[in-house]
């Protein structure tokens, strides 16, 4: 038996194999971010789980320009990224885009390649502030669960001491204990208590 393809591209993706320059503002808005600090965000978007990472493109640099990450967000949300390492492009800018498929790390290329499963999806604006707003604090934690499961995530100050959800950031509401996390500072490893919020507590992971 064999499957129809339904591959769904975005109507916006130039062809395999090229690059085109397209407006900011309509079909989305992009956060130019620093590659370091834009890299620091797409691994903590990655560690949100149900949160939808969109299309990222990576532009890793010429003699003229620093590499820098473009996290592709909604159009228009008028989100302010002052005070963060981040440029927002909209209405009146333009953006290199790679082509469908065009994966390899030379010169502009897709980080993250438009879902073809969720053609629409892009990075939730909110989500990008927040984040924007505590990279600065990051720092790469062990997250060790009851089943003995660990993994590396990265995670801010707040996060690493339980003072905000280790899965989605949310400080203002009731946090429970969450997984044992460790952090390394030089030659001495702490353990701490991490905390969730009442709806990561309940979605179940990581417990
Ligand atoms: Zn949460």
């Amino acid at each position: 038996m064999t499957h129809a393809q339904h591959v769904l591209l975005p109507s916006w993706l130039p062809p395999t194999g090229t690059l085109s320059t397209i407006a900011a503002g309509e079909h989305w808005d992009a956060a130019a971010i620093p590659q370091t600090a834009g890299l620091a965000v797409l691994a903590m978007l990655h560690a949100m789980p149900g949160t939808p990472t969109g299309p990222v493109i990576w532009s890793t640099g010429s003699s003229l320009r620093h590499p820098q990450l473009y996290i592709l967000t909604t159009a228009r949300s008028g989100i302010d990224l002052h005070g963060t390492p981040a440029r927002l492009l909209s209405t009146g800018s333009y953006v290199v885009v790679p082509g469908n498929g065009v994966i390899e790390p030379h010169g502009v290329h897709w980080a993250v390649p438009p879902n073809p499963d969720r053609p629409d999806e892009l990075t939730d604006p909110t989500v990008l502030v927040t984040l924007l707003r505590r990279i600065d604090s990051a720092a790469w934690i062990t997250v060790s669960t009851p089943t003995g499961y660990q993994r590396q995530t990265l995670a801010t100050q707040a996060q690493a001491d339980g003072d905000a959800c280790l899965h989605c950031h949310a400080s203002d509401g009731p946090l429970s204990p969450g997984p044992t996390v460790t952090i390394s500072l030089g030659n001495t490893v702490q353990a701490k208590a991490s905390a969730l919020c009442t709806r990561c507590l309940r979605a179940g992971s990581d417990r």
